[in-house]
């Protein structure tokens, strides 16, 4: 199959993209590299550096796909508070500029990266696909709009439209910014060189850690799932694990003892989230394979980063984002 992936030289773009290579499909990548980096990629997968808002671009790689995932996105929750113009403009402009074009040269199915934030605070968990949107952040609405025109658009025009709600992805080659770094990679950092934890709230706030090869894997199937149009569908491990315990998890998996500190005067978002995945069971097949203690092994051992003694930690202060799922 031919595939267009939007920031395919993203944290999950990459993987996926290397896999789909890997798996002898044709794949494209638009990125505008403003967080991916190309080198992620397998030499052989032709990458297009630009702006998924640019129509005329996403035009020309669009012909002959069959399929469009649609990743390109700004990805931080707290950014989104500070610039949520930015997060209006790249998260929704960058949607719909995509799907007018798949409109104007015609595709087969177009799945979106949407994100479990949308739910923000549900007294039901785990979290079904059917409960009530409730985006507490700029991040999270960017998403719910982007899924509205997914839909909206798949519907008048004709193709098929899938939105998949990831929870905490990670795994190796997860970016690790100097701010705002996403929970995982940033507590391992911490860990590794011997800082203190950071966690804000009392950390017994919990949240759905899927590995990266669960997403890739909800992902390729997305792609030729026969009864999935216009569908939502949770991406998760359907575990939920607190914050306080993935330190311990991590602590132990580093082989380092853990300085945890809480930070009261910061909110540690929604009280609980984790996926209910009796959805993407039945339409996708999907059952996630890696543990969180199996995947956090993977992490440490493959991802460089951690290995490094050339730089120093992260300032405790600046702390981590719970992020691209769950606020
Ligand atoms: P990432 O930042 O690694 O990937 C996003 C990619 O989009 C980057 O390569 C970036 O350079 C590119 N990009 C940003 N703005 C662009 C633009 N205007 N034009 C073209 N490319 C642009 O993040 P990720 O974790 O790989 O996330 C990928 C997608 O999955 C995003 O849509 C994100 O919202 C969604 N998601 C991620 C998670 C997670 O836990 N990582 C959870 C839920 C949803």
């Amino acid at each position: 199959m031919r595939f267009l992936i939007t920031g395919g030289a993203g944290f999950i773009g990459g993987h996926l993209a290397n896999h789909l290579h890997r798996e002898g499909h044709y794949v494209r990548v638009l990125d505008d590299m403003s967080s991916g980096d190309p080198s992620n990629l397998h030499p052989d997968i032709f990458v297009k550096r630009g702006d998924v808002r640019d129509v005329p671009n996403i035009w020309s790689l669009l012909q002959g796909v069959d399929v469009v995932y649609h990743l390109a996105a700004r990805v931080s929750v707290p950014a989104s508070i500070l610039y949520p113009r930015e997060y209006n403009d790249v998260n929704v402009g960058g949607t719909v500029a995509l799907l007018e074009a798949c409109r104007d040269v015609g595709v087969g199915r177009v799945i979106l990266a949407s994100s479990a934030t949308v739910y923000g605070q549900q007294a039901n968990q785990p979290v079904t696909e059917d409960a009530p949107s409730r985006p507490a952040v700029p991040y999270a609405v960017s998403k719910v709009a982007a899924e509205n025109y997914l839909f909206t658009m798949g519907q008048l025009v004709g193709f098929e439209t899938v939105s998949l709600r990831i929870f905490n992805a990670y795994g190796p080659g997860q970016p690790l910014p100097p701010s705002h770094a996403p929970v995982i990679p940033y507590i391992m950092q911490q860990v590794a060189q011997n800082a203190s934890v950071v966690v804000y709230g009392n950390g017994r706030q919990t949240r759905d850690f899927v590995y990266i090869e669960d997403v890739v894997d909800a992902l390729v199937a997305a792609a030729v799932a026969p009864h999935v149009d216009r569908e939502t569908i949770n991406v998760g491990s359907g575990k939920e694990t607190s914050i306080n315990e993935l330190v311990f998890l991590i602590g132990g998996v580093v082989g380092k003892k853990t300085n945890l500190l809480h930070n009261g005067e910061n909110s540690g978002g929604v009280d609980r989230l984790f996926a209910d995945l009796q959805k993407a069971e039945a339409l996708l097949d999907f059952r996630p394979k890696v543990s969180l203690k199996k995947g956090l092994q993977n992490l440490y051992q493959q991802d460089p980063i951690f290995h490094k003694n050339d730089g120093p930690a992260a300032s405790p202060l600046l702390g981590f984002s719970l992020g691209r799922n769950g606020g």
